[in-house]
């Protein structure tokens, strides 16, 4: 027996079974390799769902975070910890946001958003506005209430009763948008680009329509960015392609560059929504988290590294392209948050790419989505996508 079947079989036995999960068992990484118990290899363009911003045991990354380590690794939030302040002060100057909440995961960053909105519309115009528009196929998170605010039906069962006040619209269609503004709406809350949902895009122009009719209504534009964020798109943030600020942006995945960690990110007219003994939490703006983001910070938020991201993108997707592959439909995405919709289903395409050296998701019912680490290398990139070429020509 493998030492993978045996993690398997032995992981069944007192792990509940919520994930359809692949039989590889991690044993170390680097870069964009990992290598399994067994000794095998895979070009993971998958980033842990873009989580491993910088890769796999990054040398910075570790020595920033276990530097932390040995000098403090929790402290509470009555106090004050100067690395989660100074994460602070450059979430802030490069997000161009006015004021951030620390927390621990993308579910609870969009749960405080989601706190932050209705409080904003309580406090100014009591009760009775407090619905929030959300769009299908999106994603927000696995809690009660973003369940019920991420828009498939998939998603809305067994645990009723779901939280109140979300409806739905679809993504890229002004009219639909316009009949669901009824006047009991206080938010819009949005992914740029949806990533589970399928990598589908926001278009500009719908950006823009969000941003005029929130001005005009008061009501709050909200940006789910836990998987665009942190130099995914080529951007700091997706939100940056469109030219504004939203009121509310969400982050979690790659800002910690492998620990958990989820910030909510204010503009000018809620960042003092929230007040003493409204909200809070115990990890959140944990220091060793805090200087292990501070950290991919200061490699991301670099204007050539950024543009490195767009160029790989932009690479991957003119290689796929170029293999003229029949079962591929469209490629699409945005820096390296790729996504190729196929005609065979996704699930099998990925499982045939494990099996031969490359880590890959799935998005939607019939798309192929590649997350790789920011700095993945060419070469890795090269040998990643000559697996999926063989893989998908069959
Ligand atoms: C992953 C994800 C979430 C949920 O984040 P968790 O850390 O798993 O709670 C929410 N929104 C989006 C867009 C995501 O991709």
């Amino acid at each position: 027996m493998t030492h993978t079947n045996h993690i398997v079989e032995q992981d069944a036995h007192h792990v509940m079974p919520t994930y359809g999960r692949f039989p590889l068992a991690a044993e170390c990484g680097k870069g964009a390799v990992l290598t399994d118990v067994d000794g095998k290899s895979y070009i993971d363009f998958t980033s842990g769902i873009g989580v491993n911003a910088l890769g796999y045991c990054d040398e910075g990354w570790v020595k920033a975070v276990t530097e932390q380590l040995t000098k403090v690794q929790h402290i509470s939030n009555y106090y004050y910890s100067p690395v989660t302040t100074e994460l602070a002060d450059r979430l802030i100057e490069l997000s161009g946001m006015k004021k951030v909440f620390f927390g621990n995961s993308g579910a609870e960053a969009n749960e405080a958003a989601i706190k932050i909105a209705r409080k904003y519309s309580f406090d100014k115009y009591g009760e009775g506005r407090s619905t929030i528009i959300t769009f299908n196929s999106s994603f927000h998170g696995r809690t009660v209430t973003t369940l019920a605010a991420t828009a498939q039906d998939s998603f809305h069962n067994f645990f009723f009763p779901f939280t109140e006040g979300f409806k739905y619209a679809e993504l890229n269609d002004a009219e639909g948008l316009l009949e669901a503004l009824t006047p009991d709406v206080c938010a819009i809350f949005v992914e740029p680009i949806q990533g589970e949902g399928g990598v589908n895009i926001m278009t500009g122009e719908f950006a823009l329509l969000l941003k005029k009719i929130c001005e005009e209504k008061d009501i709050l534009l909200l940006f789910d960015e836990v998987q665009t964020g942190i130099g995914r798109t080529g951007r700091l943030y997706a939100f940056e392609h469109f030219g504004f600020c939203p009121d509310v942006v969400t982050s979690a995945k790659g800002l910690g560059g492998g620990l958990p960690i989820g910030a909510v990110l204010c503009g000018e007219k809620t960042m003092n929504v929230l007040t003493a003994g409204t909200h809070g939490t115990t990890f959140g703006g944990n220091p060793v988290v805090a200087a292990g983001a501070l950290e991919v910070l200061k490699r991301v938020a670099d204007r050539d590294f950024l543009s490195s991201v767009g160029e790989k993108g932009r690479y991957i997707t003119e290689k796929i392209l170029k293999m003229e592959l029949p079962n591929v439909v469209q490629v699409r995405g945005r820096g390296l948050m790729i996504g190729i919709q196929v005609t065979e289903s996704p699930k099998d395409l990925c499982k045939k790419c494990l099996e031969a050296g490359l880590l890959t998701l799935t998005a939607g019912k019939d798309v192929l989505r590649l997350l790789p680490p920011l700095t993945i290398s060419y070469e890795e990139i090269d040998q990643g996508l000559a697996i999926l070429e063989q893989v998908m020509k069959g």
